[in-house]
């Protein structure tokens, strides 16, 4: 299987929570390599540019709040198969509908405060990390 890249934003729930060093422990756990972090608060463009891909959905307005209204941690994690594995771990987005276990399952409040953010593809996991990330700021195998 490819090494793959993914970009996780603990969201700013999570970091209201006092939850980054226990979701940061299980993503660890599952295997992920820690490959850049940084903690932002974005701005509400910020957050429209990283969400373009929904700016038609109802929720676009919303997320874009909740997205700016705090600081937020961006993580580049690599791992084989880190895609679909990171989306095992985190679970589906309603956290109702979230797998037992999983850290929306346990940690989210509603469909938009979810705790986590995940790509959905490889070709996202890369240009997502540029968002955040200039290329010399991702280290290599540690
Ligand atoms: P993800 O890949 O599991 O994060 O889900 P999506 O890409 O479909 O949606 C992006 C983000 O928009 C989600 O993580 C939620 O924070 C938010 N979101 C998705 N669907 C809804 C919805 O129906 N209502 C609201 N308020 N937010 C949503």
């Amino acid at each position: 299987m490819a090494t793959e890249r993914t970009l996780a934003i603990l969201k700013p729930d999570c970091v209201r929570k006092e939850l980054v060093g226990e979701v940061l422990r299980r993503i660890q756990d599952a295997g992920f390599q820690v490959r850049a972090m940084k903690m932002l608060t974005m701005s509400k463009t910020e957050a429209e540019g990283f969400y373009a891909v929904h700016e038609d959905k109802p929720f676009f307005d919303d997320l874009t709040d909740f997205m700016s209204s705090g600081p937020c941690v961006p993580v580049v994690l690599e791992k084989e198969n880190a895609i679909d594995d990171f989306r095992s771990l985190i679970g589906a987005t309603d956290p109702d509908e979230a797998a037992d276990g999983t850290i929306r399952s346990d940690f989210a409040d509603s469909i938009e405060q979810n705790i986590v953010h995940g790509s959905d593809s490889p070709e996202n996991g890369r240009q997502e990390a540029s968002y955040f990330f200039p290329e010399h700021e991702i280290v290599a195998n540690t």
